[in-house]
This record gives C-alpha cells, sequence and structure tokens, in this order.
C-alpha cells in the first residue's frame, strides 16, 4: 500500500527542488523530450549534407555556443515540464516554446557551431558581409525593426545584434527545411547577398574536416553549485523607476474610451489592473519580437502600469475589453520602442 502525500509534503518536496544545487537535479538530456527533438535535428543536418561536424548538445543556464566549441547548451529548464512551467511562472518567457521552437533556437546555435568549427568569422567575405568579429558585444542592442539588411529568425530582430548573431541567423535561415529563402529575400540585396555567399561556403565546408573540434563546456547543469531559486532571484531585475507622465496616459485611456460615469460599486465594470496583468505573457512575447524591447523588461513596465491602474481605480466595461486592450497594446508599444531606440521610455 503506498502511503498518500499529505498537502504539507509535497509542498516541501517542491520546495526542496528550487534550494537544491542544480548539479543535484540530476538533469540529463536522456530519456526527456529534448531526446526525440535533438534526433530530429541530426537528421536535418545529415539531410543539409553535414556529415563531418559533430556538435555536442549539453544542458546549461541558457542557449549558447561557448567561444571556440562545437558544444551547444540548451536551458536546463527545457529538459523537464515542471521546469519549464516554473522558469514561465518566474521569468515569464520561455526560449523554445514546443518543438518548433526549439528547433529554431538549435538551427541559429548550429551557426555559431559552423562559425566556430571553420573559423569562418576570419574569412574576409565573412567580416565584410557580417563586421568584424571584435565588435563589441552589446546586450542591449538598438535594432531597427525590419530592417531589409537582416534575415529574421528568432524574435526580438536579433540578427541585429553582433555581426556573430547576424550569421547564426542567416544559417538557420538558410538551414531551415522547407524555407525558399531566395525567393523570401528577393527583394532585400544585402540579406539576400549574405545568405548567397552562406550557401556557397557551407557546402565548400561540407566537404573539408573541422579546425576546431573542442568540446569544452561552460556552466553544465552537473557543474552548476547553487540552486533554482538562487538563479532566479539572480536573474530578477532592480526595481525601476517609471516616468509619472504614464499615470496620465493610462487615465487617458480609459476616460477617452468610456464617457459614461462610472460608479465606483457598479459591479459591471472590471479593474483595469486584472486585465493589464492577464495581457502580460503575451505583450511580454509580442514586444519582444517586434520592438527587441525584452521580455523581462516588458513584465516590469507592465506590472508597474498594473499597479497604477489599480491606484487609480481604474475601469472599464466588459464591452469595450477589445478598445482597452488595443489601446494598452499600443501605448506599451510606443515605450518599447522608444527604449529599444534610445534606452529610454521618453525621449
Ligand atoms: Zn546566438
Amino acid at each position: 500500500m503506498s502511503t498518500p502525500v499529505l498537502p504539507e509534503e509535497a509542498g516541501l518536496r517542491e520546495a526542496h527542488l528550487w534550494s537544491t544545487p542544480i548539479r543535484d537535479l540530476g538533469l540529463t538530456l536522456k530519456g526527456t523530450r529534448l531526446e526525440p527533438i535533438l534526433a530530429e535535428f541530426a537528421q536535418e543536418l545529415e539531410q543539409a549534407g553535414f556529415q563531418r561536424i559533430k556538435p555536442r548538445f549539453y544542458l546549461s543556464t541558457e542557449w549558447g555556443v561557448p567561444f571556440e566549441t562545437v558544444a551547444v547548451a540548451i536551458p536546463f529548464y527545457l529538459a523537464k515540464p515542471e521546469l519549464t512551467e516554473e522558469h514561465a511562472r518566474r521569468i515569464g518567457h520561455v526560449e523554445g516554446m514546443g518543438r518548433t521552437d526549439i528547433l529554431r533556437y538549435l538551427r541559429h546555435e548550429m551557426g555559431h557551431v559552423v562559425n566556430y568549427a571553420y573559423r569562418l568569422f576570419e574569412d574576409p567575405e565573412w567580416i565584410r558581409l557580417f563586421g568584424p568579429i571584435t565588435t563589441p558585444y552589446i546586450e542591449e542592442y538598438h535594432p531597427k525593426p525590419f530592417s531589409r539588411r537582416y534575415v529574421q529568425h528568432l524574435p526580438g530582430w536579433y540578427a541585429q545584434k553582433h555581426p556573430d548573431e547576424d550569421w547564426a541567423e542567416t544559417f538557420a535561415v538558410w538551414l531551415t527545411p522547407g524555407r525558399n529563402w531566395k525567393e523570401e529575400y528577393a527583394t532585400w540585396p544585402e540579406a539576400l547577398a549574405k545568405l548567397t555567399w552562406c550557401d556557397q561556403i557551407v557546402h565548400e565546408l561540407q566537404q573539408r574536416d573541422p579546425v576546431v573540434t573542442s568540446a569544452e563546456l561552460d556552466e553544465d547543469v552537473a557543474q552548476i553549485d547553487y540552486s533554482i531559486d538562487d538563479l532566479y532571484q539572480h536573474l530578477k531585475e532592480g526595481n525601476s523607476t517609471f516616468p509619472v507622465e504614464l499615470d496620465r496616459s493610462l487615465r487617458s485611456i480609459f476616460e477617452e474610451i468610456d464617457q459614461r460615469p462610472k460608479a465606483d460599486t457598479d459591479p459591471s465594470l472590471r479593474p483595469a489592473s486584472l486585465l493589464i496583468r492577464r495581457l502580460e505573457g503575451d505583450l511580454m512575447g509580442n514586444a519582444w519580437r517586434w520592438t527587441g524591447h525584452f521580455p523581462e523588461r516588458t513584465r516590469i513596465l507592465l506590472r508597474h502600469l498594473a499597479e497604477r491602474a489599480a491606484a487609480m481605480k481604474l475601469r472599464y466595461a466588459e464591452s469595450d475589453e477589445t478598445a482597452v486592450t488595443v489601446a494598452i497594446t499600443t501605448i506599451v508599444t510606443a515605450l518599447a520602442m522608444n527604449w529599444a531606440n534610445k534606452g529610454s521610455y521618453l525621449p
């Protein structure tokens, strides 16, 4: 007979999981949902003609390829559904939502692998097309949405971050099965030139052995001595201050949409703060995708707006929900664009 698990015990067990050093969680790729996806990706690489290059996949804290290695780090939270859920709850944004999205990231990382394995970044043509690899790597880059000079693959106009990312994104578009890049980028000469060169050089490289084969791991899960709690604590942003003008913008949205007098006690009116909280997940992803404003920033901004809407007791009628949603989405987009361009919400 099995002993029933009391709710307190289950809670304790969970709390224990979050405070255990990550290396002691026994996380591996084997047996997880990542295994069949990696098998599918291996097949994709073979079909694309990569026989000589052998990337090594491992679990770490985030996506990446340590410089001058062929080792691909996959976020450990993708290995188990409960860890993915916890990451979504604490951070709000998951890089690798499902099989299609994980494959999208793998194709990007494979671009780095090919770059380092063949030291492509030393090729004068690579430098001419993408820029020097020594260009400073700026975490908060300022993308130009819809620029025709870059391909589009990962959200946030990611190719615009750095020459190495530009190459990785170009390679990922080239590698994606069923994508007709020649047609898709036919009227974007600069992006097309990068793809065309990628197509040509990759075919040449496939006949050559890689010059770099190091698969040294950086922050492998088996080595990480801090816990998930520590990791997420570390990832949390400090307190941000927001311009007071946002109060006026918020108030005007609700006043202009519905001119009817509102009684605080009217049960048919809904609190704006709850709607803003509900929009969080979708707005984080979309603002990131279209403006390059980081999801974690959008979350902090929205929580501020929700707090202010609650303090100002802003409400709306159910019949105005679409109008209010569009207005909030638009104001967040405008602020996100300002931030992405200039690093501040107001000019
Ligand atoms: Zn990258």
